[in-house]
């Protein structure tokens, strides 16, 4: 458990933290704030995410994801959900570019054996092999 630094991206910061601890199966969970969201939506006909960006605070009401093997390395596939001031919920999946204001994080670090992400043959996305 945790708190991410002010002004830090969050998805890179939680990406930098597993590959330094070698953390490479688990779970993962975070509230918080931010100051700037970037949330994606797939898009399955283009094969991209839609990218949402808001200049603005939200809270995050709930972060939810996951850590596997892509490339070799640790990846985090993570959806979150914000809030604006009237309780109105945005979400998406975590891109890059959202910038915390604050964020508690917990991960869950699991033992076993990797679960590797590779190219599914139906949908294109990397999923689990
Ligand atoms: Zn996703």
């Amino acid at each position: 458990m945790g708190n991410l630094p002010y002004n830090s991206d969050l998805l890179k910061e939680i990406t930098a933290f597993c590959k330094k601890n070698n953390i490479r199966l688990g779970k993962i969970e975070a509230i918080g704030a931010l100051q700037k969201a970037n949330i994606g939506f797939y898009d399955n006909e283009k094969s991209d995410y839609k990218v949402n960006s808001f200049n603005r605070f939200f809270e995050i009401t709930n972060l939810s994801g996951n850590i596997s093997i892509k490339d070799g390395e640790p990846f985090i596939h993570a959806h979150i959900t914000l809030a604006d001031e009237n309780g109105k919920a945005f979400g998406g999946h975590l891109l890059e570019g959202n910038i915390v204001f604050v964020c508690e994080v917990i991960i869950h670090v699991f033992d076993g054996d990797e679960f590797v992400r590779k190219p599914d043959k139906d949908t294109g996305v990397f999923l689990w092999g």
